[in-house]
């Protein structure tokens, strides 16, 4: 699989990527698409930060892989800029 490298954050990632909202064209990881979209709605950082904690609350509780507690993890850690 194909590997690119996200222009924003500057993370590797596989797999389809998201286009950033500000200008419709870059392409960027679904991490940054995930915290772009947030920003978008208004949710503040506390607010994002809270939600990411939730999440990995949730994700402890079922069966999710380490590939995906690792990304949720990131994203706490890119929220939390
Ligand atoms: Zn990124």
């Amino acid at each position: 699989m194909k590997t690119n490298t996200c222009p924003k954050c500057g993370h590797t990632y596989q797999g389809y990527p998201a286009l950033s909202r500000v200008d419709n064209r870059t392409k960027i990881c679904p991490d940054c698409g995930i915290r772009e979209a947030m920003e978008d709605a208004g949710i503040g950082s506390w607010t994002r930060r809270e939600i990411m904690t939730r999440m990995i609350t949730v994700s402890s509780h079922t069966q999710t892989s380490d590939i995906e507690l690792k990304r949720f993890l990131r994203v706490l850690r890119l929220a939390a800029w």
